[in-house]
């Protein structure tokens, strides 16, 4: 796969859906109205985001013409932009606040991250980043009327630092245009700190006489209240990933605990494996290793290897199948899951429980050496 130039063969694709059921007009069905695609570059990864847009289902309602899109894509990258909003920060606080040069931010982002691109590209990173700095792109004519047309905003707002001693920049946009509105860089963090800048997006709308119909943000601790008074009638809601981080916190140590145990089980079926290639017969093992799936009848695995001949044959069947078995579990257990509702451990547990009935229900098919195999 090839863009611009560039391979795409390791892309990492995500699906970014509007999160929105119904229509902030009309209370109508929303409907997926539109699919984009893009390959997005950030520090540790390249993307390919799929997104689907979601549109009003009732072709009278007023808001007929917008477009409802995840605030997520806007969160990771700026509109028409190739590389990630994190590259863009890394690259312009590296200039502003550590007064690296143009040729070493290239160096660095090359050698250290591993981010393909070129010095020239890194020149237009800082300006973006210094453009986003003082955006006041909510107070030009061609924006307003953009959003007096489409007749309301969806608010996302966002605090991005590159690290604990940096400013922060707070990053105000509509997730119906994908346009940022206001952004600063400021140190200062306290609630009323941030109320100037919000009271900008609020303005601006009463200015063009549109609702804002929600608003998006993360959970920072004074970015909550100071949205609770500049806006307090309109609908919030938190950012579905961070909230998803922090409500899965709590179980991450069992998380890392089960998936441990996981890799563990894998590690003595890969063994396993091994084992029954080298001795070719069922008894051998099943009276050797436990806890092994367990042979099974005369049933044969789809996949499993031609073994050798003589007194070993008359076994095989029952070590192809606990090879198929020991091959399942080793499979399942390189499985990837997806960071916070599915996480990799989680879901190698239940596929590995799945081999695991599999495995019980063919020994007693059998009645066989349930016993002896632990099971
Ligand atoms: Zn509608």
């Amino acid at each position: 796969m090839r863009h611009h130039g560039r391979d795409h063969t390791q892309a990492e694709t995500h699906v970014l859906v509007a999160p929105q059921d119904s229509c902030a007009s009309c209370g109508g069905v929303l409907w997926i109205g539109q699919w984009r695609d893009r390959y997005v570059q950030t520090l540790d990864k390249d993307l390919y985001l799929i997104m689907k847009d979601k549109r009003c289902s009732s072709s009278s309602c007023a808001h007929a013409h917008l477009r409802y899109r995840s605030p997520q894509e806007g969160r990771l990258v700026l509109k028409d932009h190739e590389f990630g909003l994190d590259v863009v920060i890394l690259a312009g606080e590296k200039h502003l606040r550590e007064n690296l040069s143009i040729p070493r931010i290239y160096k660095l982002l090359r050698d250290q991250y591993r981010v393909p691109i070129c010095e020239r590209s890194v020149g237009n990173l800082i300006d973006d980043y210094v453009a986003l700095c003082e955006c006041v792109a909510g107070d030009t004519d061609r924006l307003r009327t953009r959003l007096a047309e489409q007749g309301g905003i969806v608010l996302s707002i966002d605090g991005v630092q590159y690290d604990d001693r940096s400013p922060v920049l707070y990053v105000q946009r509509d997730v119906l245009s994908r346009e940022v509105l206001y952004a600063e860089r400021r140190l200062a963090r306290a609630a009323d700190d941030l109320v100037p800048m919000l009271e900008r997006s609020r303005d601006l709308a009463r200015d063009l006489g549109i609702p804002i119909l929600g608003i998006v943000s993360d959970k920072e601790r004074s970015l909550v209240p100071a949205i609770a008074k500049v806006f307090p009638d309109t609908p919030r809601q938190f950012c579905h990933t961070h909230y998803l981080k922090n409500v899965a916190e709590p179980v991450e140590e069992e998380a890392r605990t089960l998936e441990e145990a996981v890799r563990e089980v894998v590690t003595s079926l890969r063994d396993l494996e091994r084992r029954l290639e080298r001795q070719g017969s069922a008894h051998e093992v099943t009276a050797q290793v436990s806890p092994a799936p367990a042979p099974v009848g005369k049933t044969t695995a789809p996949d499993a290897p031609a073994g050798p001949s003589g007194n070993a044959a008359a076994a095989m069947p029952e070590a192809e199948v606990a090879a198929a078995l020991a091959r399942a579990g080793t499979t399942v257990g390189k499985v990837s899951g997806r960071p916070i509702l599915e996480p990799a451990g989680l879901k190698r547990f239940r596929r590995l429980e799945e081999v695991r009935c599999a495995a019980t229900k063919a020994a007693r098919k059998k009645g066989g050496p349930r016993k002896a195999a632990g099971l």
